[in-house]
């Protein structure tokens, strides 16, 4: 008998070691982006960029309350996403930018990390939560993407509560329409987006947007394109994008963040950061993503002055707004 006691007794400390070495999962973990670009503290106002800071708060608290309930992570990416479009702070819902013509056009997209189920609106005109819009896509329709009035049919078919576009409106937005239209170029600043990691080990990603600003042709960016600027797998990681919308598309950023974890096993922070600040840099695409892996582990980089953004796990909350923090 004696003799099988020291491998025993070396397999134990193995496994200790090795427990010690591997990090322990969180409970839950969210993060949160409220757009990147150029944000600089000398143009924020202290009130404004309390405001900013409040409702990134605000946002997170509402996200973990769902996960720490126990709530899937899909639901705490929609409520938390729901909370940011009402917002009239944000890109996204109401305060979203206006397009040429001067309306609001909205896009959104959720997607679950289990079932890589997602739902997507393009171009919507009157529903209040874009974000809804797409999960109704996703869990009420045999399609992934729907578009223009269709998509607000859509909504208004399956009980989703609709305005008229001049609800999205704010004099803030006006004003910016009235002095640049029509000779600027289109920008962006204040996209939302949410990924989630809930109790069961389930991953989910949303995004929600009013576009570039002056936008015309109906044109849609990379916020509801599942692979460009959302993605989910529980296998990978979550992952919600936000910056030039058309480059995101052409490298399929959100969906590459994914495949390099995957394939090259790369860390999520390693491979966002190789993404966001190497090779969609060198491209030419400005902007940055927040992402989540099945171990809560949070990337949250940017190739712009600033971007909003903060995570919550148990015991842990964070938010920033400049590069420098
Ligand atoms: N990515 C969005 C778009 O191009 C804009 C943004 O993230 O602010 O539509």
């Amino acid at each position: 008998m004696k003799r099988y006691t020291y491998p025993f007794l070396l397999l134990s400390l193995l496994g200790l070691v090795a427990c010690k070495q591997s990090e322990p999962s969180p409970a839950y973990a969210i993060a949160i982006h409220g757009g990147a670009g150029t944000i600089l503290k000398e143009d924020m106002s202290p009130e404004l960029e309390n405001a900013y800071r409040l409702s990134l708060d605000s946002a997170l608290t509402i996200g973990e309350a769902v996960l720490k309930n126990g709530g899937s992570a899909l639901d705490a990416v929609e409520q938390t996403i729901l909370f940011l479009e009402d917002s009239p702070l944000f890109n996204a819902g109401k305060g979203a930018v206006l397009t040429y013509e001067g309306f609001a056009e909205l896009d959104a997209s959720i997607m679950d990390g289990a079932t890589q189920n997602a739902g997507a609106v393009g171009g919507v005109r009157t529903l209040r939560n874009p974000i809804r819009g797409a999960r109704a896509v996703m869990e009420q329709s045999p399609h992934v993407f729907l578009s223009g009035p269709g998509a607000d049919q859509f909504g208004a078919e399956k009980g989703l509560d609709t305005v008229a576009n001049s609800y999205f409106y704010t004099p803030r937005r006006m004003e910016e329409w009235k002095e640049t239209h029509p000779d600027t170029t289109p920008a962006y600043l204040g996209t939302v987006g949410c990924v989630a990691l809930d109790q069961k080990g389930n991953l989910a990603a949303g995004t929600s947007t009013g576009g570039m600003s002056d936008k015309r042709y109906n044109r849609i960016g990379d916020s509801p394109v599942i692979g460009a600027g959302t993605y989910a797998d529980n296998a990978t990681c979550a992952v919600s994008c936000t910056g030039h919308g058309e480059f995101f598309i052409r490298y399929a950023v959100a969906h590459d963040l994914s495949s390099r974890i995957a394939y090259l096993q790369e860390d999520v922070q390693t491979a966002a950061d190789h993404i966001i600040k190497k090779s969609l840099l060198e491209k030419g695409g400005s902007g940055g993503l927040i992402a989540l892996d099945r171990k809560g582990r949070v990337a949250m980089p940017f190739n712009t002055p600033g971007m909003y953004r903060g995570y919550a796990k148990p015991g842990e909350r964070y938010v920033g707004i400049y590069m420098e923090e």
